[in-house]
C-alpha cells in the first residue's frame, strides 16, 4: 500500500519566532482535521529543524524533512550539513535534487546520487525531485527528460535502497508561478514514472513507491490532482507557508 503523502518545503523563508508559530498551528490544525491515512512533513531551513521537531513530536502524522543533504559523511566542506547530523536532530526525510538546488547550486546527477546514498544510509528517506522546463516541454521531449533525470540518479541503487525512495515530480514551469500542471499531464507523466521505475527496479517496488505531485499545488487544485491513480499527495512550496492552505491541502485526499 503506498503512503499518502503532503510535505511542505519552507524553502528560505520565516525567522525562528515565525516558524515555531507555523509550525505550531500546522500541528494543532492537523491534529484536530486529518484523519491517520497521510503523512504530513514540514521542512523548515536548517537552522529550525531541531526546534520544530519537537514541535511536533508527540504528533504521529507529522514528519520532519531537510531541504539538502551533504553528499560528504564529514570533514573540511564548509557550510555543508551531513546526513548524520541531520538523523542525529531527528530528521526523517530529505529532499534531494529540488530544481533549485539543480539550477542554483548546479547539483548533478552524481552529486544527486551520492545525497540519496547518504541519506539512505542513515536510515532517512529522500525526497527526489525531477522535472522539466518549459522549453523541454514545449518541444515535447518532457518524458526522455524525466526519464534521464531518473535514469541518471536512481538506476545505481539497489532494490533495497529503492524502497525507501519517495519521488516528486515537479514541471519546473509549474514551481511559484501560479501555472500548475493539469491533472492529465500530473497523471501521464506520474504514469510514465512508475513505468521506468519499474524498469530499473521490482515492479512491485516501483508500484509501491510514492510519487507525489509539486507546482503550484493549492487547496483549489489538491483535491483533483490528489485523486489521479498514479498522484500520491505533493510536495508544496508557497502554499505551504501559510497553516490553513497547507492544512486544506492535506485534507484534499
Ligand atoms: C516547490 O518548490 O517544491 C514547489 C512545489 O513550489 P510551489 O508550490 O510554490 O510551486
Amino acid at each position: 500500500m503506498r503512503k499518502r503523502i503532503v510535505a511542505g518545503n519552507w524553502k528560505m523563508n520565516k525567522t525562528y519566532e515565525e516558524a515555531l508559530s507555523l509550525v505550531s498551528e500546522i500541528d494543532n490544525m492537523v491534529k484536530d482535521e486529518v484523519n491517520g491515512d497521510v503523512t504530513v512533513i514540514v521542512a523548515p531551513p536548517f537552522p529550525f529543524l531541531q526546534s520544530v521537531g519537537k514541535l511536533t513530536q508527540g504528533n504521529d502524522l507529522m514528519h520532519l524533512a531537510a531541504q539538502n543533504v551533504s553528499e560528504h559523511d564529514s570533514g573540511a566542506y564548509t557550510g555543508e550539513v551531513s546526513a548524520s547530523m541531520l538523523k542525529s536532530v531527528g530528521v526523517q526525510y530529505v529532499i534531494i535534487g529540488h530544481s533549485e538546488r539543480r539550477m542554483y547550486h548546479h547539483e548533478d546527477a552524481q552529486a544527486l546520487y551520492k545525497k540519496l546514498k547518504a541519506t539512505i544510509a542513515q536510515g532517512m528517506t529522500p525526497i527526489f525531485c525531477c522535472g522539466e522546463p518549459l522549453e523541454e516541454r514545449d518541444a515535447d521531449r518532457h518524458f526522455e527528460y524525466v526519464g534521464k533525470q531518473l535514469h541518471d540518479s536512481l538506476s545505481y541503487l539497489s532494490n533495497e535502497e529503492f524502497d525507501k525512495v519517495v519521488i516528486a515530480y515537479e514541471p519546473i514551469w509549474a514551481i511559484g508561478t501560479g501555472r500548475t500542471a493539469s491533472s492529465q499531464q500530473a497523471q501521464e507523466m506520474h504514469a510514465y514514472i512508475r513505468e521506468q521505475l519499474s524498469r530499473m527496479f521490482d515492479a512491485e517496488a516501483a508500484f509501491n513507491c510514492s510519487i507525489l505531485y509539486g507546482g503550484s499545488c493549492n487547496p483549489g487544485n489538491a483535491k483533483e490532482l490528489f485523486a489521479q491513480p498514479d498522484v500520491d499527495g505533493g510536495l508544496i512550496g508557497g502554499a505551504s507557508l501559510k497553516s490553513r492552505d497547507f492544512t486544506d491541502i492535506i485534507k484534499s485526499f
